[in-house]
């Protein structure tokens, strides 16, 4: 049997490859994992984390205004961008040392350095060092794409959000998926003028139509503007260093002193020496992989965003975990992806699991629809003319929940707990035999009539 320096080598300390690389070495093989950047990956350090901190942050703004109806003077008011950052990039730096201790206590070797593949049980360090392993997973994540359009390097990505100097008046952001309209109401929340800008003629494709149509409404109150069906053309710098972004359709250029690009991500395989040893990668660069992670060369396996499945880090978790108990646990397992509840942390934020009206309507014809269209009593109070919308997705013959859609504030922390009983192919009937928990905004998934 062939001698190697390692069991595994892990390229990417982000969420896939850490649970990866750290259950591999629970179950007894000698790990290394390499990591150009930071360890933590895209999620902690410049992803999930930091955004729903700055969430949180951008949320004050109207928590502050609508504290005078619940009694509070609220007698000065300034919003602190650069103490705000700091302190979010602290928690960051907190994290990443939680995250390398992890690695640490398991006995995982961190190689602070980018490995690129030599062969199909071989990586070469940025320095030059050849190491050879048994098994080498990719997990290398994706990175922000932007189109190809002149003066586009002028624009950041979410990558850079993170780290301005300071707050914008103006932003632009480009694209009208989830990075999007999460920072869209960030940047609001902090006092900047917005406007999205999408090709496209709505936001958040493959999102229920009317949840998604409500969070347009919403913004468009709150004073985001919206600009559909105009390409990116060019962007321009002006002396003042300000920019004028330029876009197809009948529409004025657009000034900004920020523009931000949040046009999806790519997988980051390219300089990885990965089609030179016969990995197959497939149009968009994302490593093609089996049921079980493994690649076309069967030394080499991947998981995470690299992978372009499902972009998310819970996922990325469990596909790293599931590799880990199948290559070295002895315990082969397969992901199902059924039923992934996700959430848009916009304001307010939006979550969904399962099929959507449309998606339900095609797959299975007999569907029942139920929904709740109601202000949150907190906003009754606050004086926002703010409605949620709780949509429930059901079976015409079973009378199973397929689907479960909602916009409303606290919306992720509700549907977690009910995508539990959606994934459980509960029936109606069961959502409807629960007592309402009252008051609260959740009572009304079991009062749908
Ligand atoms: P999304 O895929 O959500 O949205 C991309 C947007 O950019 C779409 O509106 C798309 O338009 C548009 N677009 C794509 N390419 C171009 C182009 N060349 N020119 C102009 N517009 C373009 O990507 P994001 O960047 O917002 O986020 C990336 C991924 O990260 C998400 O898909 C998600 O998986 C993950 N993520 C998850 C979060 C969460 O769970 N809360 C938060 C943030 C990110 P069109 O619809 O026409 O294709």
């Amino acid at each position: 049997m062939a001698d190697y320096d390692y069991d595994l080598f892990v390229i990417g300390a982000g969420s896939g490859g850490v649970r990866a690389a750290r259950v591999s070495a629970a179950h007894g093989a000698k790990v290394a994992i390499a990591e150009e950047h930071r360890v933590g990956g895209t999620c902690v350090i410049r992803g999930c984390v930091p955004k729903k901190l700055l969430v949180y942050g951008a949320h004050f703004a109207e928590d502050l205004h609508d504290a005078k109806q619940f009694g509070w003077d609220v007698l000065e008011c300034a919003f602190d961008w650069p103490r705000l950052r700091d302190s979010v990039l602290a928690e960051v730096t907190r994290l990443e040392g939680i995250y390398s201790n992890t690695l640490k206590n398991h006995d995982v070797e961190l190689i602070k350095e980018r490995a690129t593949v030599s062969g199909p049980n071989e990586v070469t360090l940025a320095s030059g060092r050849k190491i050879s392993a048994r098994t080498i997973l990719i997990a290398v994540g994706a990175w922000p794409a932007k189109p190809s359009c002149d003066g586009a390097e002028y624009g950041i990505t979410s990558n850079e959000a993170f780290h301005l100097e300071s707050m914008p008046k103006r932003v632009v952001i480009a694209g009208g998926g989830y990075i999007a309209n999460e920072f869209a109401g960030i940047f609001h929340g902090f006092g900047a003028h917005v406007t999205i800008v999408n090709r496209g003629d709505s936001i958040l494709r493959g999102y229920d139509e009317q949840i998604r149509d409500r969070l347009l409404q919403i913004s468009m109150t709150k004073g985001i503007e919206f600009r559909f069906n105009a390409p990116f053309k060019s962007v321009e710098k002006q002396e003042d260093g300000s920019l004028l972004v330029h876009t197809g359709g009948d529409h004025a250029p657009l000034a900004c002193d920020v523009l931000m690009f949040a046009t999806g991500r790519v997988p980051k395989t390219e300089g990885l020496g990965l089609t030179d040893v016969g990995v197959e990668l497939d149009e968009d660069g994302a490593v093609v992989v089996d049921a079980d992670n493994r690649s076309t060369v069967p030394s080499i396996y991947a998981v995470g965003d690299v992978t372009n499945r499902v972009q998310l880090t819970p996922v990325a978790i469990r596909e790293g975990q599931a590799f880990a108990d199948t290559v070295f646990g002895n315990k082969p397992h397969r992901i199902d992806y059924e039923m992934i509840p996700s959430a848009v942390f916009s304001h307010p934020p939006m979550a969904g699991v399962g099929l959507t009206e449309s998606q339900a309507r095609s797959k299975l014809g007999d569907v029942k629809v139920y929904t709740s269209d109601f202000r949150a009593m907190k906003n009754v109070l606050a004086g926002r003319n703010e409605r949620a919308l709780y949509k429930m997705i059901v079976e015409g013959t079973t009378e199973k929940v397929v689907g479960l859609h909602m916009i409303g504030p606290d919306s992720p922390e509700i549907l977690q707990a009910a995508a539990i009983a959606v994934k459980a192919g509960l029936t109606k009937q069961a959502w409807d035999d629960t007592v309402a928990l009252h008051p609260s905004m959740a009572e009304e998934l079991v009062l749908l009539k």
